[in-house]
């Protein structure tokens, strides 16, 4: 039995399919093994692939987006053809009998080691282009690129580090459950797997991936974050009773649908689902979500090769919003950036991705893709009652330069005839501790907020939250988070604007009495986290919860504050 971290509920039995990592795993092979001839060989196809590769992507980038982004790949192009790369691999390979895979990693190693330690600003930057295009390389070697998935079964899908485009790009209709050795419960592979109901484990570590071959069957425990390979006949039976008991209790637990999210003393709130596409719409309704708090717009951006076009989007936006019309749609615009990369978006490698040109600094940056964006939902606004939020802001001049481009667009489509909703309300994610203190000001300008607790929580306790390392730290009880949540609160509060969490701790029951007496207006969360949920707030009276949340803003710490809501759970 191994222990993960549990990230989408649910138990799965299948057998295993196994994805390849997205490196070369050949480490140090030397010897008789390698004719360097072949080798040699390889690496010059890898060469020409790569070239092609590149070339192909400037052409695009320059193309749609200028010949000024596309100016990235001509210097990978340059890097390509520099000695001191793929000339020193194939010398390597004559000279030390490496293999390709390891010479281009040894070489890539040492290149980009010898450029990131210099003085000069510019040189130090192609250190990140050489592991780009040494990357590339090893894909291709290691037959890793663009790799697909194909399902012949109903399987479980099991990966090192599953990406989120990987993820998306799965075949949602065989997919029993996901287990991988990378991440944590708020990756973005974990967040899809949840809106997908389908169960999984991530954190597994690594020795544990070298243990599971193809065809293993396997029990994946969404629920305890346990995995289980090739279990006796005994054990497989246990499990099998398991999962009939949890499919009964999905069903009682779908009878509260159509009820309404009413606490005892008759306290209504909001229960919305967080979803990342028109596909997802179907699952969101099923589980009784009255609205979508969170459409995360990325995925629309993922698994394909070029920036989705204003009517794709448009399109995949009036899908939603029509569906839960007259329900709100929250509609986030793009967050890339972090762990979700786009790569024909050509986003430079950043040490610090969390840290870097993220979501609505990077729409700011590209005003051209944003504005499109801000088109597609202001067309899609008349079809239902749509409204936008800006991710990871963190200063007021964001918000107004955000609103400058959607009034600007907004008179664009006005001119042009095209209809759009009269009033359309605009609100901020708040998910650095700087929005959360500063929420009095930020409230001023926006017409509500939507905690990101899971960006919250990692940046204010500085715990990647896909580190499985520092997950010890990543904790949404600790006072400090608390406190951050109960000051964006009473900050809405007090401008007379609502206040809604999207990120996963407004599915989480055990914290739902917490954030019920704090004042929370909106729970918006994975569409199987809805009925749950539900229950517990039915079950539960706001006064009484406004005395459990002071109680639990005094507590010195996360495991008290753990321990007062397991008690009120009783
Ligand atoms: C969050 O940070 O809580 C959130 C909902 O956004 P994402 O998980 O997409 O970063
Ligand atoms: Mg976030």
């Amino acid at each position: 039995m191994w222990q993960g971290v549990g990230a989408a509920p649910g138990i799965a039995i299948g057998p295993a399919v196994v994805v390849k990592r997205s490196q070369g795993e050949v480490s140090s092979e030397t010897g008789a093994a390698i004719d360097p001839r072949r080798e040699e060989a390889r690496l010059a196809e890898a060469e020409r692939a790569v070239r092609a590769e590149i070339a192909a992507l400037r052409e695009r980038t320059e193309r749609e987006l200028g010949a000024e982004q596309a100016a990235i790949f001509t210097a990978h192009l340059l890097m390509l053809e520099d000695p001191a790369l793929v000339g020193e691999a194939r010398r390597l390979i004559a000279t030390e009998g490496l293999s390709a895979v390891t010479a281009v990693k040894r070489v890539v190693a040492e290149l980009s080691a010898t450029l990131a330690a210099l003085p000069d600003e510019y040189l130090r930057e192609r250190a990140a282009d050489v592991r780009d295009v040494g990357e590339r390389l090893l894909a291709y070697l290691t037959g890793t690129a663009e790799q697909e998935l194909v399902l012949k079964e109903p399987a479980v899908v099991v990966g090192t580090d599953l990406t989120p485009s990987q993820t998306a790009r799965l075949p949602k209709d065989k997919l029993l459950g996901l287990a991988s050795a990378a991440g944590g419960r708020t990756s973005h592979v974990a967040i899809l797997a949840r809106s997908l109901g389908i169960p999984a484990v991530v954190g597994l570590g690594e020795a544990w991936i070298s243990e599971v071959r193809d065809g293993d069957l396997l029990v994946v425990d969404g629920t305890q974050g346990l995995v289980l390979v090739n279990p006796d006949s005994a054990e497989l039976a246990a499990w099998r009773k398991r999962q009939a008991q949890e499919k009964a209790e999905k069903e009682r637990l779908a009878a509260l649908r159509s009820l309404p999210a009413v606490t005892s003393d008759g306290r209504r709130l909001e229960l919305a689902a967080n979803i990342g596409s028109p596909a997802d719409v179907e699952v969101a309704k099923a589980s009784g979500a009255e609205g979508v708090g969170l459409l995360r717009t990325e995925f629309l951006y993922m698994d394909r090769n070029e920036l989705p076009t204003e009517d794709e989007q448009f399109e995949a936006y009036r899908a939603v919003a029509r569906a839960f019309s007259p329900q709100p749609v929250i509609i986030r615009t793009l967050d890339v950036g972090g762990d979700k990369d786009i790569p024909y978006l050509g986003l430079k490698r950043e040490e610090n991705p969390f840290l870097g040109l993220r979501a609505i600094r990077f729409s700011l940056a590209r005003p051209d893709i944003f504005r499109t964006q801000l088109r597609a939902i202001l067309r899609a606004s008349s079809y239902g009652n749509v409204k936008i939020m800006f991710p990871m802001v963190a200063a007021l001049q964001e918000v107004r330069a955000a609103r400058a481009h959607l009034e600007a667009v907004r008179e664009e489509l006005t001119a042009a005839g095209e209809k759009v909703a009269q009033r359309i309300e605009v609100g901020i994610m708040v998910e650095v501790p700087a929005a959360a203190l500063a929420a009095d000001l930020l409230a001023s300008e926006v017409d509500f907020f939507s905690i990101g607790s899971n960006d919250l929580i990692q940046y204010t306790l500085a715990a990647d939250r896909h580190n499985e390392r520092v997950a010890y730290l990543y904790e949404p009880f600790h006072p400090a988070v608390l406190r951050l949540i109960e000051r964006t609160i009473s900050a809405a509060h007090r401008a007379g604007i609502w206040a809604g969490m999207c990120g996963e701790l407004a599915g989480d029951p055990l914290a739902a009495p917490l954030l019920l007496g704090l004042g929370l207006d909106e729970f918006s969360m994975a569409a199987s986290s809805i009925p749950v949920v539900k229950e517990r707030l039915r079950s539960l009276s706001y006064e009484e919860a406004q005395g459990l949340a002071r109680v639990a803003l005094s507590l010195p710490d996360a495991e008290a504050v753990r321990a007062l809501l397991a008690e009120r759970r009783e």
